[in-house]
């Protein structure tokens, strides 16, 4: 095992960080080029790259941990890896196989093994795979040549201080995804748009917004850009819909969930719903879950309360699940991680 480098690592922030290594492959002449690992952070790019003018974007997160047995794990790499090739299709882009993704994941993991923080830290070693259109195209078509880099940077622990509720508010002035968009995959661009949205509401003192569908504002979407869930009853109640990223954190929790008991529910749920639930939370890679302490609602100037702002009964339960077997401290029933050799 490498040594590992020496860092503060319960004090590392969600960004970036320089590591010993990337690993590319191009799309070129139909083919993916065997990957190479490099140092360089750059891209030399063509000027009329698709992924610069026309949005052929989308990208990939990922964690890795350092567990209690000293084994580093991957988490799901299988899905982040499907859910890239779905996003590639739609935009027209060419589809990475799934082998080839798993192997760059593994490889570029490995060559930075002494980013990986040691076990206990609460930190992890993020991973980021990114998807491009490379060639130069000026007529709006798809680009003849991509690029898929994956980068991977170490990150602190989500709470430093403890499983922090959020304050939501939610933003009937802008949408992220259109109904039949780009909501369901992973576009660089779905982002761009949601930027705007983000800001405002930190402006105003809330660290994150709540999309309602951009149709008729009656569903839930997400929140920022995590899944959004409540709980009543006893249930596990998630939005469906074509606008909502599937994501991989919640796809987990809905397993968990049953697991320990609740009936899960992943349907359309009603903005009326909000004032039913007893817990509710965003889920996501980054934090796996963010408790929601309020959700307040300008139109109405009503705020709902969960738990009187602390974290819940269930939220806490699933979270500590869910990290357990990320850190190899629980059995992996469902086969979720990658063990790296
Ligand atoms: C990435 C992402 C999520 C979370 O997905 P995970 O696979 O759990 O990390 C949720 N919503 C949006 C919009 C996202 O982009």
């Amino acid at each position: 095992m490498a040594t590992t480098v020496d860092l503060d690592w319960k004090n590392l922030s969600f960004g970036y960080l320089k590591t010993d290594y990337n690993i590319r492959s191009y799309f070129r002449n139909g083919a993916w080029t065997t990957p190479e690992m490099t140092s360089d952070e750059t891209v030399n790019l063509h000027m009329a790259a698709t992924g610069l003018h026309y949005g052929q974007e989308a990208f990939e997160g990922l964690k890795a941990f350092r567990g209690v047995d000293g084994q580093v794990r991957i988490f799901r790499a299988d899905e982040n890896g499907k859910r890239l090739a779905s996003s590639a299709e739609y935009l027209r882009m060419a589809v990475p196989p799934l082998e080839l993704f798993i192997d760059m994941v593994k490889q570029v993991v490995k060559a930075n093994e002494r980013f990986i923080p040691p076990y206990g830290t609460g930190a992890s070693l993020y991973i980021r795979p990114v998807l491009f259109g490379s060639g130069p195209q000026v007529g709006v078509k798809p680009a003849d040549e991509y690029l898929l880099i994956i980068f991977v940077t170490p990150v602190g622990p989500y709470y430093k201080e403890g499983f922090n509720p959020i304050r939501v508010i939610i933003d009937r002035d802008h949408d992220r995804a259109a109904p039949l968009g780009t909501g369901h995959i992973k576009a660089g661009g779905n982002y761009g748009a949601s930027l705007i949205s983000s800001e405002e509401a930190h402006d105003k003192g809330y660290p994150s917004v709540l999309y309602l569908d951009a149709k008729e504002k009656k569903h839930i979407d997400e929140c920022g850009a995590a899944n959004f869930f409540g709980i009543r009853d006893g249930r596990y109640i998630t939005p469906k819909s074509h606008s909502v990223l599937p994501s991989i954190t919640n796809m987990s929790l809905m397993t968990l969930a049953a697991d320990l008991g609740l009936k899960v529910e992943s349907r359309p749920v009603e903005a009326e719903e909000l004032s039913t639930f007893s817990e509710a939370g965003a889920c996501g890679t980054a934090a796996v879950i963010s408790p929601i302490g309020s959700i307040y609602d300008p139109e109405t100037n009503h705020t709902y309360t969960y738990n009187n702002g602390e974290p819940g009964e269930w939220s806490k339960k699933l979270y500590h699940k869910l990290r357990a077997i990320q850190y190899g401290e629980e059995p992996d029933t469902h086969g979720w991680n990658l063990v790296l050799e």
